[in-house]
């Protein structure tokens, strides 16, 4: 099946070219020149041995079956043939009965449960799958079978009364109902129209690990033994059946579904010559309305079919193969005109190219009920007829079908190579290399420690989406690396050769591995190892460049290489336009030699990126003065943050702001990054033009998450600052403790430490700002989770250090400073959720403290209103006296803290608890253009403040009541990737009122006043 999602990761272009497209759909428009398969023949039959030792079991499966469409149950009766051709003996006989994990209570259900995905655990009767035993006979008795995963029942299994000694045969006769569900998983039913998938008791594998008895979970697919199926279908006779096989008897309903009335349909009846032993059709009585069907596969792992009166038949070829595509009647434009046929066809030539010959007699290619794909021999069914969607179920004809590795054991012998082939598909077509498009995501989820190795069997991963991620995407980048390593010509007499030895035989890790050594003339263990059962990481560094200038003009070069990561992989050395040699990449520290014949240009490892390097920074030769200058300069476009594969963005902005003592301040800004992830940096330099003020440089700097020692799910930061009358500097620290990508709590612990002092009164608002400073650290911690629609979040930190007043007159010298330690204590818990219709009520709890001996300096006190000022210093619009959002007749809300919105930002005091209640309404939502939502807010806060924030309304109390309520307007907004939210107030009550933010006018308790802000109040 094709891929279904992608783990969210910084997407990150390798080029200049920032808007290259890497997805399939660019190629689209291109011509698909039919490659002429290369000439190995000769080469191949060498090749063609060597799977000594090798055996499967013989199984046929003749089955008949009835189909009630109103009830969608279908009755049926198999009989299997079973030859042991394994050296035991066999006790045990197990059969699958896939449908049964569709289903509440099967294995299936109860993973979707644990990853919060509500799909087939709470279906009813007559929605959900099942498919029951009704009777069964082992060799001649009549038993029951049991269940030894129960309650899930995908496995059902049998001890033999009597032993299947090697060579020896066995016939099993089972009787079973079987019904698909409504919601569509690679089978499905509505209406009329049916996927049957994985729809008979199956017999399980038994291969050289044993019987490979295992439920059917949502990460990993199936396995089935290669077998004849002799099908008989009885079923309503206007039915149109797509299915694995041809039709031996019996009108398929193609020739009333044809769209072209002049197509002769090749039934392929003759194609397999062997006799038809059963009765067939000639035995099935079918009642009136109704016909018999009768399909015939070899040397095939399952057996598929699709019914749809609707089907409109079309009909191709490639060689040998005929291509039958069934699709619905509104698909004329998208599936019609030929259009599938050919998307198949060319498929089909492309693999045929890459392999050799498909073995089976036909494809066909339905439009299925569900969206995406699933294959099974000789019939892919698909949600959609895109030709990346039709080469990749196509390719599993090959990777999956003719090569058949178990699926939930090595998911990546099948999805992952098939992902691989559709990509080099797309590039040999005129499209972008896959690789560029894949690397930096698989890059992301291995720095941060998400990937897990893809030799996994399914179910063993951490949730679906790494299972997703590793069995597709890091496993295609595997065959790529493969494909580096060897090079694209032997890479493609692999693939010959791994076909021309294990076609139609069941595949594993061993038998490519073997066939990719033999080809290659390598050991590539190594190679297998590091990439399918570890997760490296990698990185090479250019130590050294000497160059010489020989006497003949030629130039010798020697290169020294460090290997700083423990992944290795042969890393190539050139200059841009040319390759000059190629390091094994194997030592700490490697000298590569080698003369060229002009004087190459600036060295640079891995010039092609091929080398999965997670620091490409340090790749390229030093020179003079500029170092290893692996920078990109640009204009910063402050709402899209643009990273490179190779370079570390540097992004220029100038910037201006005003306040009231430096006046006019212009300054520069760069934003660095690399990867969207590392190296990201933030750089203020400015000038306050102000005619009366004094330190007038400013400068700010941030550096975090450095790329040479990349910490997983961590942020990191240092930084330093002397602006505006303050210096100081912090260190941060955020983990993240989330153990799921796409579900669950997203748990965060972190650390600060952090010291500010005031150097210039002039620029202070002193309502805020005392002239004293400290230096303070602590740990935080906060978590937020989602059940449904509804968010919950908390916050707890702690900070402990000392403050100190400077300077004040000493007694025995003329400053004197006054230390003091301290700590600073707050808590939050917040949860928003729907009430009804578009409504949400959000609810917020704030306690906070500050213990010390004296009274505690203005901008360490537990403020009542919002942010403290420690929190807006960054905010040069909030800095400093007279800034933008801080005069005195502008009412700008930074939310924090007691968070009560309406009062006078500079009231804060030891202690306070409060409540922040709010009502939204949504008047409508969009996901495109500037504004995204506006809602209507009715709020309410109360709180308990100390009464150094707010004097005591009566006299001897200890404590200040306070509370406000009002009316807003929230809107949100987005602009590139930048979004936000803008809420403006109308604090209707304010008490005591005299405290209120607009209390210049001397207004009242009720009153008309107003705020605004650019963020959300919690
Ligand atoms: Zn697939």
């Amino acid at each position: 099946m094709p891929r279904v999602a992608r783990p969210t990761a910084a997407r990150i272009a390798r080029s200049t070219s920032q808007s290259r497209a890497t997805s399939p759909a660019r190629s689209l428009l291109c011509s698909f020149p039919i490659l002429m398969p290369s000439l190995a023949s000769l080469f191949l039959l060498l090749l063609a041995r060597d799977t000594t030792g090798y055996w499967q079991q013989q199984v046929s499966y003749r089955i008949t079956a009835s189909l009630d469409e109103p009830t969608g149950a279908l009755s049926g009766r198999e009989r299997i043939s079973y030859v042991n051709r394994s050296s035991a003996t066999l006790r045990d006989f197990y059969v699958h009965q896939y449908l049964n994990a569709f289903r509440p209570g099967s294995r299936w259900a109860a993973a979707d449960s644990a990853e919060g995905r509500d799909r087939f655990q709470h279906l009813g009767d007559p929605d959900y799958a099942f498919e029951r035993i009704t009777a069964a006979t082992l060799g001649g008795r009549e038993v029951r079978p049991d269940y030894p995963y129960a309650p899930d029942s995908t496995i059902a299994h049998w001890t033999l009364a009597r032993p299947l000694v090697p060579g020896d045969s066995l016939l099993v006769e089972v009787e079973w109902q079987a019904r698909l569900s409504t919601l569509p998983r690679r089978q499905g039913r509505r209406g009329r129209r049916f996927d049957f998938a994985q729809w008979y008791p199956k017999v399980v594998v038994y291969d050289k690990y044993g019987w490979e008895d295992h439920p059917l979970y949502p990460g990993g697919e199936f396995y089935g033994e290669f077998a004849t199926y002799d099908v008989t279908l009885d079923l309503p006779d206007d039915q149109v059946i797509g299915a694995t096989g041809v039709p031996v008897e019996g009108d398929p309903g193609w020739e009333k579904a044809k769209v072209d009335p002049a197509q002769q349909i090749d039934y392929q009846r003759l194609w397999y010559r062997s006799p038809l032993p059963a009765p067939g059709c000639a035995a099935l009585r079918v009642g009136a309305g109704r016909k018999c069907v009768r399909f015939r596969a070899e040397r095939v792992h399952h057996f598929a079919f699709s019914l749809n009166p609707q089907y409109r038949y079309e009909q191709g070829r490639f060689g040998d193969a005929v291509v039958r595509v069934l699709y619905l009647p509104e698909d004329r434009a998208t599936w019609g005109n030929g259009i599938a046929v050919r998307n198949t066809v060319t498929a089909l030539a492309w693999l045929d190219s890459l392999y050799g010959t498909y073995q089976w007699p036909q494809l066909t290619n339905v439009h299925r009920i569900e969206g995406g794909g699933t294959e099974f021999p000789m019939m892919i069914m698909d949600g959609s007829a895109g030709i990346g969607l039709i080469v990749h179920e196509t390719g599993h004809q090959y990777t999956m079908g003719q090569l058949a590795n178990n699926e939930w054991r090595e998911g990546w012998l099948d999805e992952g190579f098939t992902s691989f082939q559709t990509g080099w598909f797309f590039e040999s077509h005129g499209g972008p290399p896959a690789y560029d498009g894949l690397e930096p995501e698989v890059l992301w989820l291995d720095l941060e420690r998400w990937s897990e190795p893809v030799s996994f069997p399914g179910e063993r991963y951490r949730d679906f989406t790494t299972y997703n991620a590793m069995v597709y995407s890091k496993a295609q980048l595997f065959y790529e690396e493969l494909r580096y390593v060897v090079g694209d010509e032997t890479m493609r007499r692999i693939l010959r050769a791994y076909f021309a030895r294990w076609r139609l035989k069941h595949v594993d890790e061993d038998a490519l591995r073997e066939v990719a050594e033999d080809v290659s003339g390598r050991d590539l263990k190594w190679l297998f190892a590091q990439w399918l059962h570890a997760t490296p990481l990698f990185d090479y560094r250019l130590k050294r460049v000497e160059r010489h200038h020989l006497a003949d003009g030629r130039w010798r070069m020697v290169v020294t290489i460090e290997r700083r990561g423990d992944g290795r992989l042969p890393v190539e050395i050139g200059d841009g336009d040319t390759i000059y040699a190629r390091a094994t990449g194997e030592p700490a520290e490697e000298r590569v030699e080698f003369v060229a014949a002009a004087r190459p240009g600036r060295l640079v490892l891995d010039p092609r990126g091929r080398t999965h390097d997670y620091n490409l920074l340090n790749n390229r030769e030093p020179r003079v003065l500029v170092g290893r200058g692996a920078w990109s300069f640009r204009l910063d476009d402050p709402t899209r943050e643009t990273a490179r594969r190779d370079r570390l963005v540097r992004a220029w902005l100038p910037v201006a702001w005003s306040n009231s003592f430096g006046g006019f301040t212009v300054g520069l800004r760069e934003r660095t990054n690399y990867l969207g992830r590392y190296d990201r940096g933030l750089l203020v330099a400015a000038l306050a033009t102000g005619p009366g003020a004094t330190n007038r440089f400013d400068f700010y700097g941030r550096w975090g998450n450095p790329i040479g020692h990349p910490e997983p799910r961590t942020e990191t930061s240092m930084s330093a600052w002397s602006a505006e009358g303050r210096a100081g500097a912090k260190l941060s620290m955020d983990r993240s403790l989330r153990q799921h990508l796409d579900f669950g709590a997203d748990p965060h612990v972190g650390f600060d430490a952090l010291w500010m002092a005031t150097t210039e009164l002039g620029y202070l608002d002193r309502g805020l700002w005392d002239d004293a400073g400290s230096v303070e650290a602590g740990p935080w911690w906060s978590i937020t989770t989602r059940h449904g629609a509804t968010v919950l979040r908390a916050r707890l930190g702690a900070r402990g250090g000392v403050v100190y007043s400077n300077p004040g007159k000493g007694i025995v010298s003329p400053t004197r400073y006054d230390f003091e330690g301290f700590g600073r204590f707050t808590g939050e818990a917040s949860v928003r959720t729907p009430l009804w219709g578009r409504t949400t009520l959000g609810l917020r709890l704030f306690a906070g403290g500050y213990t010390g001996a004296s009274e505690p300096v203005r901008q360490r006190r537990i403020p009542v209103a919002g942010a403290d000022p420690y929190e807006t210093f960054t905010d040069p619009l909030l800095r400093s006296r007279g800034a933008l959002f801080l005069r005195p007749d502008f009412y700008y809300h930074a939310p924090g803290n007691a968070n009560l919105r309406a009062f006078r930002r500079d009231l804060g005091g030891r202690w306070a608890v409060s409540v922040n209640g709010e009502l939204t309404r949504s008047l409508g939502r969009r996901d495109h253009g500037f504004l995204r939502e506006a809602s209507l807010m009715g709020f309410a806060d109360a709180g308990v403040v100390d009464t150094l924030a707010v004097p005591a309304t009566k006299p001897g109390r200890g404590s200040t009541f306070l509370y406000e309520s009002g009316l807003g307007l929230v809107t949100s907004h987005q602009l590139g990737d930048l979004d936000w939210t803008l809420r403006f107030e109308v604090p209707l009550v304010v008490a005591p009122f005299q405290f209120a933010a607009d209390s210049v006018s001397g207004k009242g308790r009720f009153a008309f006043r107003w705020q605004v802000s650019l963020s959300p109040s919690f």
